[in-house]
């Protein structure tokens, strides 16, 4: 399901109302890399970014993109999705949904209002710290992938 123009204008929005509210500056390199992510509902890779951007800007380098997503992710401007091994994916869509993994072609897709699969903090919490908040992933075999396997077999 793509994004809809309106709601990529809405993402955009926020982040310049965000650099403008913490006194950020939105440089070329950073409102070209969110833009990437806003424009995008298939979770895309550093990486994936960085080959995006380059046409744009070609001189930014791989390295500026990583740091750049950090930084937005320590914004609170996008997610982490995807843990181990696997490269890890962004997320422009900070609100509360959850993620369906492939763990063979590595395909994120959303789970939209998981308000049914809420998980109970560890307590006491102290042993480990400070939770500030919870990822819940779904990991799996897509139907593609699925597909092709029993088509195989
Ligand atoms: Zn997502």
């Amino acid at each position: 399901m793509p994004i809809s123009e309106r709601n990529i204008q809405l993402r955009m929005d926020q982040f310049t109302g965000h650099c403008r509210e913490r006194r950020l500056t939105a440089t070329p390199q950073r409102v070209a890399i969110f833009q990437e992510l806003a424009g995008s509902c298939e979770h895309p890779s550093a990486e994936f970014i960085y080959q995006r951007v380059r046409t744009r800007l070609p001189s930014i380098s791989l390295d500026t993109v990583y740091r750049t997503l950090r930084f937005f992710e320590d914004q609170g401007l996008i997610e982490r999705v995807g843990s181990d091994g696997e490269r890890a994916r962004f997320d422009a869509d900070t609100s509360r949904h959850a993620h369906f993994v492939c763990t063979v072609c590595g395909w994120v897709g959303d789970i939209p209002n998981p308000s049914d699969y809420s998980v109970p903090s560890p307590q006491p919490q102290a042993p480990y710290g400070v939770i500030h908040s919870v990822h819940l992933e779904f990991r799996g075999v897509c139907r593609k992938c699925n597909e092709s396997v029993q088509a195989a077999g």
